[in-house]
C-alpha cells in the first residue's frame, strides 16, 4: 500500500531540511523533486544546451539517468553515474533551473518518474507541483509558505556558512526572479493546491515546523488506518 505526503513550497521555505527530518522521524521515503530538475539543468549546461533548444534537450532526456540514494541518512544524487549532490546546489544552477523547469518536454519526462517512485512506498515528496500535478490525490498535502524577505535571509545565511560570497540584495533578487518564473509558467505553475494545509514558517523554528507537519500527518494517518 502507498501513503503519500506532498509538500510544496518556495525556495528558502525550509522545505528540504524539514522534509528530511519528518521523513526520518516517521520512517517515510524522502524524495526531493527539485534535485531532479537541478540534474537536468546541470546536464544541459554541461552540454551548452539552452532552454529553447528542444531537439537537443530531447537528446539529453533520452540518455539521462538520475538516481536518488540515501547513504548514512544523507541524500546522494547521481547524474549519469556521477555524484552531483554538491554541484547541483551552486548559484549557477539556482539561477538557471527555473527556465529549464518550465520546459514541457522536461516536465513530461520527470513527472512520470516521480509518480512511479510513489507507487509502492510510504513517501514524502517535496517540490512545487506535487499536490497539484504529480499526486493530486496525495493522502496529505502541505503548502509550506514563508515571506520573501525571510527566505532570502535564510539563503543568504546558508551561503555565508558555505563560504559563498553573494550580497543579501543579490540573493533577494535571484529568489524573487525564480519565484516569478515558477508561478507564471504555463505548465505546472507553482500554486497552492486548493485542499493543501498551509504552514507558514516565517516566524517558526525548524523544530516547530517539523512538529507541526508531523501532527498534521499523524492526524490524517489516524483517519486512514
Ligand atoms: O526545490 P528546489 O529549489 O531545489 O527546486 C529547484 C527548481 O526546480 C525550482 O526552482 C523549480 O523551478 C523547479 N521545480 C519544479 N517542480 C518541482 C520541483 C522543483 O519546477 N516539483
Amino acid at each position: 500500500m502507498s501513503f503519500i505526503v506532498a509538500i510544496d513550497g518556495p525556495a528558502g521555505s525550509g522545505k528540504g531540511t524539514v522534509t528530511k527530518e519528518v521523513a526520518k522521524k516517521l520512517n517515510l521515503v524522502n524524495i526531493d523533486t527539485g534535485a531532479m530538475y537541478r540534474c537536468v539543468t546541470l546536464d544541459c549546461l554541461n552540454n551548452n544546451v539552452e532552454p529553447t533548444e528542444i531537439d537537443k534537450i530531447n537528446n539529453i532526456l533520452d540518455k539521462i539517468n538520475i538516481e536518488l540514494k540515501i547513504e548514512n541518512g544523507n541524500q546522494i544524487i547521481f547524474l549519469n553515474g556521477e555524484d552531483v549532490s554538491e554541484e547541483i546546489r551552486s548559484s549557477k544552477i539556482d539561477n538557471a533551473v527555473a527556465k529549464y523547469a518550465a520546459v514541457k518536454e522536461i516536465r513530461d519526462k520527470i513527472t512520470p518518474i516521480q509518480r512511479e517512485m510513489g507507487k509502492n512506498d510510504e513517501i514524502i515528496m517535496e517540490g512545487r507541483d506535487i499536490g497539484t500535478v504529480v499526486f493530486p490525490d496525495a493522502d496529505v498535502k502541505i503548502f509550506l509558505d514563508c515571506s520573501l524577505e525571510e527566505r532570502a535571509r535564510r539563503r543568504y545565511k546558508q551561503n555565508i556558512e558555505k563560504g559563498i560570497n553573494i550580497s543579501y540584495e543579490e540573493v533577494l533578487e535571484s529568489i524573487k526572479e525564480r519565484h516569478r518564473l515558477e508561478t507564471q509558467r504555463t505548465i505546472a505553475p507553482f500554486v497552492k493546491a486548493e485542499d493543501a494545509i498551509v504552514v507558514d514558517s516565517t516566524n517558526m523554528t525548524i523544530e516547530e515546523v517539523v512538529f507541526s507537519i508531523i501532527n498534521i500527518i499523524n492526524e490524517k494517518r489516524k483517519n486512514i488506518l
